[in-house]
């Protein structure tokens, strides 16, 4: 077969070689080390914790060794793509603070070494596949879908591997001259790779994470290019990665399946093969069994939950490292100050086998990461995600920013913050209670107390309330109204004796919190009556008296 006449046969348009392509995109002058990372999504509209988890990977070792870090659109399977995919993408990434040196932007790309946008490159693949052809690695494959599902079933029947191989690649050896007839006919085709390799055949390959694995040898014709002349993912795989001069390629683990045949590709395109590092699944505690995020089951899949949940973006980062390096919580504690940036990211600190991903955890690391934070600092973040899913919110706290920074100071600062808020959603409902237009009387005073007790509290205190009260002052008053009312001013006093009073000063504190702060548990409520003001204390308690 003259080769040659096959490949100007099929793409007689293509007239670039392969030295084209490498003096168009040469190798990149980086420092020693330097490592060219890409992050290649495909613009589906949905983003997952995969997605960023390989992001961070990607972000940390190229960063971290004054490399590259890229953003690839892998947007050959058309059927998926969905409208703003690509705005998406870049959306999220921003979002989570991560920067890219080089590639798709919502607009257009930057960087030398683009397209970056897959469908944009059908010259450079079918430039290299021409040559593969040329060198008799590749041929058409005029199967239909109606053959290929035939031969499926015969090899179900047989029980034999599926696929394009052996005596069921029909179009491996076809004749010049039947190729000519269809291609005259305008049949379409698809192009195949003419593998060498036999599954009786095994290698070790080191991967990054994974450490040695054992590699069967790939020997199915898989397609090159599609009918269209688009790449299916391996193909594109290897020449993007190459010509971007990509040295490790980070990927979910689910692509450790297909890469002998990445690595025969390689080997038949005569590319250097870059790093691999297969990253773990993510995986949850469902009933007491591990099983892998599933997009149906988990909403904390999506990348979209945690912003629109409101969850400080360097609380997930925080997290996910420590999904990410084993020894990162150990360094953290070592460091609690330090940016994270200077964690010494590396590959073989990372989790083999499943990384568990626990949701409360995340809140936890959350809550304790806000409760450090200042008034001034949870202001912003707050405002910030409220202008965009509460608008009405974000509008209320700007009226007021110093009243609203007092009322985020409570609890704040000390050796034991409190705790109170996990997400940006949990700071309306907390702080609700300081503006009447969100006021309300969420809980209900407990049956088991007297009416007449809890109204002649609420009146006596209306009496003696004075905003220019110590915290001591305050606390003595509230006493001597349980004294008067026939609860013991101690609490200790109440444990000893309980037959002797109706209940204690919690109790009396409790009747007042429901009526000023419309719940059972609240911040600590001088601080409350403080930041409220006379007036408004007052006029809840009236409101409370009137109803009882
Ligand atoms: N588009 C592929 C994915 O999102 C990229 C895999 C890779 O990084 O090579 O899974």
């Amino acid at each position: 077969m003259d080769y040659n006449y096959l490949a100007d046969l099929l793409y007689p348009n293509i007239t670039t070689m392969p030295e084209d392509m490498e003096a168009r995109y040469p190798k990149r002058d980086l420092p020693e080390g330097a490592k060219v990372t890409r992050i290649a999504p495909s613009p589906t509209g949905f983003m997952h914790l995969g997605n960023l988890f390989g992001a961070i990977t990607d972000e940390r070792l190229a960063h971290q060794s004054g490399g590259v870090f890229i953003l690839r659109i892998e947007d050959t399977d058309a059927k998926r793509e969905v409208e703003g995919g690509v705005e998406t993408i870049i959306n999220v990434f921003s979002r989570f603070g991560l920067s890219f040196d080089e590639g798709a932007l919502i607009d257009g790309e930057f960087g030398n070494y683009g397209p970056y946008r897959q469908r944009e490159r059908a010259e450079i693949y079918q430039t290299y596949a021409k040559q593969l052809i040329r060198e008799g690695k590749a041929y058409p494959c005029f199967c239909t879908e109606e053959e290929l599902a035939a031969i499926h079933a015969e090899q179900e029947a047989c029980k034999a591997d599926y696929g394009y191989y052996g005596k069921w690649a029909v179009w491996r050896d076809a004749p010049i001259e039947k190729i000519e007839e269809q291609l005259k006919n305008n049949v379409p085709f698809v192009l195949r790779f003419r593998s060498e390799g036999s599954i009786e055949n095994k290698f070790k390959f080191t991967d990054l994470v994974k450490g040695d694995v054992e590699i069967t040898e790939n020997d199915k014709d898989h397609i090159l290019l599609k009918s269209d002349g688009i790449p299916t993912y391996h193909f594109a795989h290897a020449v993007d990665d190459h010509l971007m001069r990509t040295t490790h390629v980070v990927r979910g683990e689910e692509w450790l399946a297909t890469l002998p045949f990445h690595l025969q590709l390689f080997k038949a395109l005569g590319f250097k093969i870059p790093k691999y590092c297969h990253t773990a699944q993510l995986m949850k505690i469902d009933n007491g069994n591990k099983r892998k995020l599933s997009k149906r089951k988990d909403p904390e899949l999506a990348l979209d939950f945690y912003h629109a949940g409101g969850y400080p973006v360097p609380c997930v980062i925080e997290y996910l490292m420590t999904l990410l390096n084993s020894n990162f919580e150990e360094w953290r504690i070592a460091n609690p100050n330090s940016d994270i940036k200077d964690f010494k990211f590396s590959t073989n600190k990372m989790s083999v086998s499943g990384c568990l991903f626990d949701l409360d955890k995340l809140t936890d690391v959350s809550k304790n990461t806000i409760s450090r934070m200042t008034a001034e600092e949870v202001y912003d973040y707050v405002y910030k995600w409220a202008s965009e899913y509460d608008k009405d919110f974000a509008d209320t706290l700007s009226s007021d920013k110093d009243y609203a920074i007092k009322i985020l100071s409570i609890g704040r600062g000390g050796n034991k913050p409190r705790k109170d808020i996990a997400v940006w959603s949990d700071v309306k409902p907390y702080m609700s209670l300081f503006y009447d237009k969100y006021f309300e009387v969420i809980d209900e005073y407990p049956d088991n107390f007297d009416k007449a007790d809890i109204k002649n509290t609420i009146n006596e205190y209306i009496e003696v309330y004075d905003q220019n009260d110590s915290q001591d002052e305050w606390f003595n008053k509230i006493k001597a109204i349980a004294e008067k009312l026939g609860f013991a001013p101690e609490t200790k006093l109440y444990k000893k004796n309980p037959e002797q009073y109706k209940g204690h000063v919690g109790d009396i504190s409790m009747f007042l919190r429901i009526a000023v702060t419309g719940k059972m548990n609240s911040p600590d409520m001088f601080a409350v009556m403080q930041i409220l003001g006379k007036d408004k204390v007052i006029q809840r308690l009236k409101a409370m008296a009137d109803k009882i």
